[in-house]
């Protein structure tokens, strides 16, 4: 089923008319299906039938509380990369037990946080972490719960900036090097080594590069027992890919097969960390066209949304379909570039595209934007945050508002010794 359709040659979330939301809210804005959401969820928690593990939702794929929250309700937990990321997990109600704390440069005062706070779990990415770590649970006097994530050096045929596997990336301890790490960490006092921890890389759209990465650790995981460490816990991470143009993903229940057959007779619980899969197919951008603006070598589309909302095909020459919001069947298509109003040659959406004639004031959806993509906004050229808005049948919230001008300019200060604007 798609929660994003057609109805009667308009773009629909669900039960609500896209157009009708942009009428209430202003474009650009950011709008995301509950029953999308529901149904990756679904399709992950309800294959794991059997298993002892559980699902971490990597919440930086898509931050927004309620987002969060609809997961929590359905028992997921949530991977973090940040105090803030922490503070939003507990503010959508996500018990501090079901978090892990992932991430490759974390700061004494937000592991301070996370131990105060009760973490489940924290994945240590270097020996000085480890250190740090002890120090601060020392200080607090508790003991923390940990994996040590490893680098298992595979290749997750993914885009550069999304793969984390290899030797030559910044995270994880090296497999090789991974005995001495669990050895430092089994000296250290203040921590309770519980696991093992690995992600490989994002927008994964093979299973090779899971069963080579498992196959790796799992050996690792024998010899750590051998070394006479306790290893109850395999965080397997996320990465699983999505549909943008014509990938073909592997099903979770394929995914989780292989994930089955490898570890079989482990003996470890299981942890999944899923960011973009739950979350990328159940969101689009909307956006309004500006104006066209025909040229020499290409006809240019500026619209309303930027790399500033965006920033993925600019950041990962990442693809993503744009279509109209109100469909226009037999028209004949004219090739054009969908760009933003940004002072960059880098703004763009799409390029190269054939769509149905565009003029100002017409809707355009841009589709799987729902994993990294408002998280990653900002508000270059003092473009206000994109709302975003929740769609559940034939409600809709809008869960996060647009800023006013006045809201963004107030959260400034002139320094003291500037002469005051006078008014
Ligand atoms: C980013 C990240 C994830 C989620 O990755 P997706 O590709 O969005 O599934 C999971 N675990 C860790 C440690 C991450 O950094």
């Amino acid at each position: 089923m798609s929660f994003f359709a057609y109805r009667d040659g308009e773009m629909h979330a669900e039960g609500v008319a896209l157009s009708a939301l942009a009428a209430q809210v202003g474009t650009p804005f950011y709008c995301y299906s509950a029953g999308a959401l529901r149904a990756a969820w679904h399709d992950f928690a309800d294959n794991l039938d059997g298993m002892n593990a559980e699902v971490c939702y990597a919440m930086k794929a898509n931050s927004s509380l309620a987002v969060i929250r609809l997961f929590g309700e359905m028992g997921a937990g949530a991977d973090i990369v940040s105090e803030g990321e922490m503070r939003r997990a507990l503010a959508a109600g996500i018990p501090a037990k079901r978090i892990v704390y992932s991430g490759v440069g974390k700061k004494a005062s937000e592991l301070g946080a996370a131990l105060k706070a009760g973490v489940g779990q924290i994945n240590v990415e270097s020996a000085a972490e480890l250190e740090t770590l002890n120090a601060v649970a020392g200080q607090l006097g508790v003991k923390a719960a940990i994996t040590i994530r490893v680098n298992p050096d595979v290749d997750a045929k993914t885009h550069a900036k999304i793969t984390t596997g290899r030797k030559e990336n910044k995270f994880g301890i090296d497999i090789d090097l991974a005995r001495e790490a669990f050895a430092l960490a089994g000296r250290l006092p203040h921590l309770q080594v519980v696991g093992v921890a690995m992600h490989i890389g994002s927008q994964l759209t093979s299973l090779d590069p899971y069963r080579d990465a498992i196959v790796r650790v799992r050996e690792l995981i024998v010899q750590l027992r051998a070394d006479g460490h306790r290893i109850d816990r395999f965080d397997i991470g996320g990465g699983l890919g999505i549909v943008y143009a014509d990938e073909t993903p592997p099903s979770i229940a394929d995914f989780l097969a292989v994930v089955r057959r490898e570890t079989d007779g482990l003996g470890c619980a299981l942890t999944f960390e899923p960011g973009r899969r739950l979350v990328g197919e159940a969101g689009v951008l909307v956006s309004e066209v500006i104006l066209v603006k025909p040229g020499v070598s290409k006809t240019f589309v500026i619209v309303d949304a930027a790399m500033n909302d965006l920033i993925r095909p600019t950041l990962y020459e990442a693809w993503h379909e744009i279509q109209p919001v109100r469909q226009r069947p037999g028209a004949a298509t004219f090739r054009c570039d969908i760009v933003g109003p940004i002072c960059e040659s880098g703004d763009f959406l799409a390029q190269d595209r054939d769509l149905p004639p565009l003029s100002a004031g017409d809707l355009v959806v841009v589709r799987s934007a729902g994993a990294y993509g408002a998280v990653m906004a900002s508000s270059y050229n003092s473009r206000p945050l994109a709302p975003e808005v929740m769609v559940d049948g034939t409600r809709f919230a809008v869960t996060r508002p647009r800023p006013s001008i006045e809201e963004m300019l107030s959260a400034e200060r002139f320094p003291p010794w500037l002469e005051p604007v006078k008014t």
